[in-house]
């Protein structure tokens, strides 16, 4: 029997793990171990590379690496700022003492905007229903609301068109003039973050100039103007104004994959999924495996099972064709459909694999594993999406050892 770590000890070994929500840690069935150093130096490049403060964005539970740790992390490598999508999210961050500048990005009405005025949350307001609603709630809260108007500069998403900007300028300046709202600041979203240098890109910065210069006209002139995502940030230093709003580079991996890898960017993938292998057998050549038979062994040979399932954050589209990599052995493809909580990868005949051994699913890259690049790649999505859908199911392991403090 195989005993884990015993072929050498990989970064990721379980006893090199440590912090605080390590209590989580049974045997370790299956981790998402998250390397907090690398946030921290992620997003210390960030803001070396740009020159411009940081909202490092933390929503969707930090991209799935967890909320507040992410939080904590970004803020140490020197995050100014914080973004979020939702309010609760906003909440939390405030709840657990995080005091930094947070950015709510996104709202439908009836958001708890008044607990989030009484926390020093700042808002995003894109159309006048949620003025309104901001100005009513800053009246319950008895304080000015922090607030950062959206414009629509071509994403055709959140944020007033150019043609609503100039009514939700006017309703701006008299709810400022009542003393209930407080222009902090003006943006909007880049359509391009995978490709910046885009033709769009030099549209949608003329379009924010002009709504810039319309807020002035109105006596608007924000303290922040933002524009840029990770790829504007990285990839296109016009967009960048005052303050660039990264996500997907907080977690080291590449907003542009198809332009540049997470490395050349000076960028680590801080999350690095892994399990145990469940079971081996030996099966004989034609065997199928798997719900609907869709892998057929070509000789005898033996197979693994791995208790990760698309419950947990596994796209069912990796069926046959993604990744993972075991320390014997190296890479193997997954072998047959994918279930709810396990999966099969056909190792080879006579693999060194045992039940209880170690699989990487991926993570940085160093040792052969794939990336959560390459996953993206192979199943056909981006890596925001592979990452950001790790299920609750699946224990986040933190770990700290980074030597620059
Ligand atoms: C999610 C999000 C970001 C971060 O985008 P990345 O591509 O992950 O850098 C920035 N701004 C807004 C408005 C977002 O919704």
């Amino acid at each position: 029997m195989t005993v884990s770590g015993a072929r050498g000890s990989p970064a990721w070994a379980a006893e090199e793990l440590a912090g605080p929500e390590l209590g989580v840690a049974r045997a370790s069935r299956a981790q998402a171990v998250v390397d907090l150093g690398a946030i921290r130096e992620n997003v210390r490049r960030l803001r070396a590379v740009t020159g411009v403060d940081v909202m490092a964005v933390v929503k969707a539970d930090g991209y799935g690496h967890g909320l507040l740790p992410a939080a904590r992390a970004a803020v140490r490598g020197g995050a100014s700022w914080l973004g979020v999508a939702f309010v609760e999210e906003a909440l939390a961050l405030r709840m657990a003492g995080i005091d930094v500048p947070i950015l709510c990005l996104l709202a439908a009405p009836g958001e708890r905007f008044a607990e989030a005025i009484a926390a020093d949350v700042d808002l995003a307001v894109s159309a006048e229903w949620a003025l309104s609603e901001v100005c009513r709630a800053a009246t319950t809260a008895g304080r000015t609301a922090r607030i950062h108007l959206e414009v629509d500069t071509g994403l055709s998403r959140g944020g007033a068109t150019p043609a609503e900007w100039p009514d939700l300028l006017a309703a701006t300046a008299q709810a400022r003039a009542a003393g209930l709202v407080e222009v902090v600041g003006i943006w909007s979203h880049l359509v391009h973050g995978d490709n910046p240098e885009h033709a769009d890109t030099t549209v949608q910065v003329e379009r924010f100039d002009e709504a810039l210069a319309v807020a002035e006209r109105f006596g608007i002139r924000p303290a922040v103007r933002h524009l840029a995502n990770s790829g504007g940030a990285l990839l296109a230093p016009r967009t960048r104004y005052d303050l660039v709003r990264p996500g997907i580079a907080v977690y080291g991996l590449s907003p542009a994959p198809a332009l540049v890898s997470a490395g050349e960017l000076g960028l680590r993938p801080a999350m690095h999924l892994r399990a145990q292998v469940a079971l081996v057998k030996e099966l004989p050549a034609g065997e199928g495996i798997s719900y609907g038979h869709r892998y057929r062994t070509l000789r005898p040979t033996r197979v693994a099972l791995i208790p990760l399932g698309y419950a947990d954050g596994i796209p069912r589209q990796a069926t046959n064709v993604a990744p993972v990599w075991f320390p014997a052995v190296g890479r193997r493809t997954i072998s047959g459909t994918v279930c709810m909580d396990q999966f099969v990868v056909d190792v080879g005949p006579d693999a060194p694999v045992a039940a209880g051994d170690d699989v990487v699913i991926f993570g940085p890259g160093d040792d052969g594993e794939p990336t959560a690049d390459e996953w993206a790649s192979a199943v056909g999505t981006i890596s925001y999406e592979i990452v950001s859908r790790i299920g609750a199911r699946v224990p986040r392991v933190y770990r700290d050892d980074d030597t620059a403090g």
